[in-house]
């Protein structure tokens, strides 16, 4: 029956770095630290937890399909924007691809980056063009919208996974006024960089701003994403969304946390410290980053083999060779637990030295 499934599925789908854990259990590791899927070590806010425990009791029930309480919560801490919300950012990076992409539609992409756009475009009949960055990893705006021409859809992540680089205001609202297209502008991990996009958002029409609960909020396994949309485009966001997005519970919890300010600064200023130290006393250079993890070059190592002798010592991280658009010397490193960091620190510098 395998083949009555579309060719788009035929070929491999997204790609979980799964290899390193197998080496480092194999070594003996019981408890290796784990550093290559950017997440947020910290657990979550208690009151979300509280939040969330409290929401189970109703479950019987559809959660409310306006995920107002949600919403009403994003417009306290961010102000009088339009937004959506559905699950994971990543289901609102497909839903907007169903408003927009018919089957032959082109969508650019800047490169190289986060592989799930690509994924999520050829599933819709849609073909990716990728927009090179420069040397730096940074976009350069005319470049963009040249290359960009003619598609309908433009992705560009700031801070770039895995690169960690941010673009400045100027080269997106510069991209947005002479972009003709609709600019998805992916910001997962802004609340590490702090560079403040939304009020672009007045200026331009053609600007959606992604955003997670998954990183800095440490919600990643109750998949809440959420965008700031343009007026006019919510309504066509509603028409091709599943009825139902959030289940109440995870809504439940990502409202009280986006309401506990403190505990997500607490998180966000541990993480630029060990940002911060990375920089500083890792012996091969790092890419400057604004997100909770850092781009290494390991030249004139390769990324697979650092990535197995890091395994070998009980340090999981990611290699950048599955990302197209980047040559085979740079590791990804997430900023976890201080034991994890300092495990992180000392085994690099370990393998610098051989
Ligand atoms: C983690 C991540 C997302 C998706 O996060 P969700 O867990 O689906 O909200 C989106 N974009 C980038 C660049 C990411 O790294």
């Amino acid at each position: 029956m395998k083949h009555l499934i579309r060719e788009v599925f035929q070929e491999e789908g997204y790609v979980f770095a799964t290899g390193a854990a197998d080496i480092a259990r194999e070594a003996g590791h019981t408890r290796p630290a784990r550093l290559a899927s950017n997440e947020n070590p910290f657990p979550p806010s208690p009151k979300a937890i509280r939040a969330a425990t409290d929401a189970l009791q109703n479950a019987n029930r559809y959660p409310d399909e306006t995920n107002g309480e949600f919403i009403a919560a994003l417009k306290k801490r961010h102000g009088d924007y339009r937004f959506v919300a559905s699950v994971g950012m990543d289901g609102i990076i497909d839903t907007v691809i169903r408003t927009l992409i018919s089957d032959g539609d082109r969508v650019a992409v800047a490169t190289p980056t986060y592989s799930y756009y690509g994924l999520a475009v050829r599933a819709q009949g849609g073909v990716t063009v990728s927009v090179p960055r420069k040397e730096d990893f940074s976009v350069d705006p005319d470049v963009f919208c040249r290359d960009a021409k003619g598609t309908k859809l433009a992705f560009l992540c700031t801070p770039n996974n895995p690169t960690g680089t941010t673009e400045t205001i100027e080269t997106i609202a510069h991209i947005c006024e002479n972009y003709e297209g609709i600019l998805f502008l992916d910001c997962a991990y802004i609340e590490f960089d702090g560079t403040d996009y939304r009020p672009l958002m007045k200026r331009f029409d053609n600007l959606i701003i992604g955003r997670t609960m998954s990183k800095a909020y440490s919600l990643a396994g109750l998949r809440v994403g959420y965008a700031f949309v343009p007026e006019w485009y919510e309504l066509f966001y509603h028409r091709a969304a599943t009825p139902f997005t959030l289940n109440m519970v995870s809504q439940a919890a990502a409202a009280a946390a986006l309401r506990d300010t403190v505990h997500v600064k607490t998180i966000v200023s541990v993480v630029q410290e060990w940002r911060k130290r990375f920089i500083d006393e890792c012996p091969y250079p790092v890419v400057p980053s604004g997100a909770n993890f850092v781009m290494v070059d390991v030249t004139p190592r390769t990324a697979g083999d650092v990535v197995t002798e890091l395994a070998q010592k009980g340090v999981i991280v990611r290699s950048c060779a599955s990302f197209p658009g980047l040559p085979n010397h740079y590791i990804r490193v997430s900023i976890g637990e201080p034991w994890e960091n300092e495990a992180f620190i000392a085994a690099i510098s370990e393998i610098y030295r051989i």
